[in-house]
């Protein structure tokens, strides 16, 4: 029978500070040559270490062996250019220097099928892999070559296509997009945002994912959020479009959010991974306060379609504050799978 309420998390973990120095977004590493290459599988051993001690059900390497969640895979790419930088506006919330698009864009070698094959052969545990979404991607760059974000958004859905394909067949179990700009450009969304997803998705026969929040706890995003107004309603544009995708998992914002708990009914016959942690506080929830967030979710989720999740991605949090964070997440839904089955 399979795990009721299972326990994952978004993806990141914070690394170790010989890795990479803590609570910053793009840490520069620590380490050089063959020394980082080990110091990287040694921390996804960590992540795995500390993930499995809490009880995770589908762990992830913690993203250990990137420096950021989408420009780590895009300087891999042909067609990008790194050194020279532009001043963009991120999801229309704050100014940061960014690759330009040269050039057709490519993928001229597999990027994380290494690592995806390295995490796959060291836990026993289901796995999951997280990659960006295309539309996400877009949003991160300064596009000097398509002059079109739908056209952008396209070549790199065929490329995260072929880099989920090759990870599959490592052995995952899960691959999840990660979509942080679904949040923002709804018209987007609807022409084009899904379909690209779906194309990135392609001939996926292991669990797909979509990953869509409210960002991570950095003062942009916390700012942001202040703007929003008492009830945010931002998945009732994407939700019923995602529903009728073929993206079986929804990871989404719930932990002290002021998203509107029916929204989650919009999404029929997903498999819905409820955020439950919020991971822009350093206050570690305790196993009741998760529970009472997944019971909200389940007057809209059947019990056999929740999922139990984090917010967003733990990195930028202290590494005892994530730890402390997963045993409360594994603990709370430990809680209510006990009542479903009491
Ligand atoms: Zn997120």
């Amino acid at each position: 029978m399979p795990t009721l309420v299972p326990t994952t998390i978004a993806g990141s973990l914070p690394k170790p500070e010989w890795l990479a120095p803590a609570h910053q977004l793009w840490a520069p590493w620590l380490l050089e040559g063959e020394k980082l290459a080990e110091g990287k599988r040694d921390a996804v051993r960590l992540a795995l270490f500390d993930q499995e001690h809490a009880g995770i059900d589908i762990v992830t390497d913690g993203e250990q062996s990137r420096r950021h969640f989408v420009t780590t895979l895009i300087e891999n790419l042909e067609g990008v250019d790194f050194k020279h930088k532009k001043t963009v506006r991120i999801r229309n919330r704050y100014d940061a220097d960014v690759p330009i698009v040269v050039g057709p864009v490519a993928r001229t070698h597999p990027i994380y099928v290494d690592d995806a094959h390295f995490l796959r052969g060291q836990t026993g545990r289901r796995v999951k892999f997280t990659l960006p979404g295309p539309m996400t991607m877009v949003d991160t760059l300064y596009d000097d070559h398509y002059r079109s974000r739908e056209k952008l958004a396209w070549a790199f859905a065929e490329i995260l296509n072929e880099e989920a394909l090759a990870i599959e067949a490592t052995g995952v179990d899960v691959i999840q997009f990660d979509e942080p700009a679904f949040n923002v450009y709804f018209d987007e969304v609807r022409d084009w945002g899904i379909a690209a997803l779906e194309r990135a998705a392609q001939g996926l026969k292991c669990r797909t994912a979509v990953h869509i929040c409210y960002g991570y706890g950095i003062k942009a995003n916390i700012d942001w959020k202040a703007t929003l107004g008492s009830e945010w309603r931002q998945y009732q544009q994407t939700f019923p479009l995602l529903a009728q995708s073929s993206i079986r998992q929804v990871s989404l914002e719930c932990a002290n959010s002021r998203v509107p708990l029916e929204l989650l009914g919009l999404l029929a016959g997903k498999d819905v991974l409820v955020g439950a942690i919020d991971v822009a506080t350093d206050r570690v929830e305790t196993p009741q306060g998760v529970a009472a967030t997944l019971r909200a979710a389940l007057a809209f989720v059947p019990a056999n379609r929740l999922h139990a999740c984090t917010n967003c991605g733990m990195v930028p949090l202290s590494r005892d504050v994530a730890r402390a964070k997963l045993e409360a997440l594994a603990a709370g839904a430990a809680l209510v799978r006990g009542e479903l089955s009491g």
